[in-house]
């Protein structure tokens, strides 16, 4: 199947009388008839549900869905995007190891591995984007467990160079993780460029209504954790909170995800709820159509912006003076996303009054969904950090970032053609 049949038909499958639709099991509990095939459960001998704090047949439906879109081997969901990638690299790295990331991440993620991992002491080396292959491996060390970047950064929507990140991790034998929220598998799938594992924020595009929090996993199966004994060992020796199960022993290439599972969630309990899942699976049927849109109207929306006297840059890969458009053409040949980047001319409050302005487009923390919205990372998500850091993530004080919608572009170009012109 293509993506976009799999949008409509992977996940759940009913048999014979079964309901059509992905039904939402709201149970935190499944029932069995013998004590001894729930202990079976308990010690992962056996296969099923026993506590919806690990796994709900619900979420693990639209697991399946975004593991078969991604062309995965396993798939899980989580209560957040936040949630998905600090599990991502928590299941791998514990107090005393390293990683590796892109400094132009997400803002939470920023926060995430360079304040609170290193609190657990786990230490994060941020490095450039556009750093050398050279350079790059000058930053491992002995104890580097993985490797970190955005498919599209946001809010500075770069591309990835897949390949050039993969090599390095490949070469010094660490899974290369990658964080596809902006792109979705519709105009990107990782696996096939190197990357192991793969994160999702799936309260933007694949939720794409802005109803449901969430996150994704994937493990495309093919990092081979057994070759590393001493570098994974959780992953590769007994782990005795599961009476001695070795993870990459018994389920191969599903160490990984049932590692993630079965202890992280277990311990943690960042599920995502049957019910936001199920919104999440309705996105998902139409995600292909809505990232076509969303593609379409950035593209003329930059286009516009970048003839505008009063914008001073537009940064959008799928320009051809962008300096991310041949990346953007050998990665995400149907499009990038539905974000672009510009800075408008003048001081803060000409920016402000621009924004203030706005009719249709209005300002919100979030991204990624079928309502065009704007905001200032500067004084907004990334408000946290020092003008230093903001520098490190190549976030220009004036930096506006544009998510656009599945709207009419023309009624977009309006609003803010009259917003420019008030100011
Ligand atoms: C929003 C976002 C996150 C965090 O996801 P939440 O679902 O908000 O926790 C992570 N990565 C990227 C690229 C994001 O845009």
């Amino acid at each position: 199947m293509k993506n976009e049949t799999k949008c409509i038909h992977e996940g759940w499958k009913p048999s014979q009388g079964e309901p059509r639709q992905l039904p939402v099991y709201q149970s935190t509990t499944f029932k069995y008839d013998t004590s001894d095939y729930m202990g079976k459960l308990f010690d992962l001998e056996a296969e099923g549900y026993f506590y919806t704090r690990l796994q709900n047949p619900t979420n693990d439906a639209v697991a399946a869905k975004i593991c078969a879109l991604e062309g995965g081997y396993a798939a899980m969901l989580t209560s957040s995007g936040q949630a998905a990638n600090f599990f991502a690299i928590f299941n791998i790295c514990e107090a005393g190891d390293h990683f590796i990331s892109s400094s132009a991440i997400y803002g939470g993620t920023y926060n995430l591995f360079g304040v609170t991992l290193k609190k657990m002491g786990i230490e994060c080396t941020f490095v450039d984007l556009n750093i050398s292959e050279e350079d790059l491996l000058k930053e491992i060390k002995p104890n580097t467990k993985a490797i970190f970047g955005e498919t599209i950064t946001n809010p500075t929507v770069n591309v990835f160079d897949f390949e050039k990140w993969a090599r390095v991790a490949h070469k010094v034998g660490v899974p290369l993780i990658v964080d596809n929220t902006f792109a979705t598998p519709i105009n990107c799938r990782p696996f096939e460029f190197g990357a192991d594992i793969v994160t999702h924020s799936t309260t933007k595009y694949m939720d794409g209504h802005g109803v449901a929090v969430g996150g994704c996993i994937v493990d495309s199966g093919n990092f081979d954790w057994s070759k590393y004994p001493d570098k994974f060992p959780g992953l590769t020796t007994p782990d005795e909170s599961y009476h001695g199960i070795t993870y990459t022993e018994r389920f191969g290439k599903g160490a990984y995800i049932t590692k993630a599972t079965a202890q992280l969630m277990r311990d943690l309990g960042s599920i995502q709820s049957p019910q936001n899942a199920f919104y999440l699976n309705l996105g998902l049927e139409t995600l292909h159509l809505r990232m076509a849109r969303h593609c379409e109207n950035a593209l003329k929306i930059a286009k516009f912006l970048s003839n505008h006297e009063k914008v001073s840059w537009v940064h959008y890969a799928g320009l051809e003076s962008d300096p991310n458009y041949e990346l953007a053409k050998k990665y995400l040949p149907n499009g990038t996303c539905g974000v672009l980047a510009f800075g408008v001319k003048g001081d803060r409050a000409k920016q402000n009054k621009f924004m203030d302005s706005l009719k249709l487009i209005y300002i919100a923390t979030h991204v990624a969904d079928g309502k065009t919205c704007l905001l200032h990372p500067a004084s907004h998500t990334h408000r946290q950090l020092t003008d230093e850091q903001l520098k490190e993530a190549g976030i220009s004080p004036d930096l506006i970032r544009l998510s656009v919608g599945i709207e009419n572009a023309d009624d977009l170009i309006e609003d803010l053609r009259q917003a420019l012109e008030l100011i």
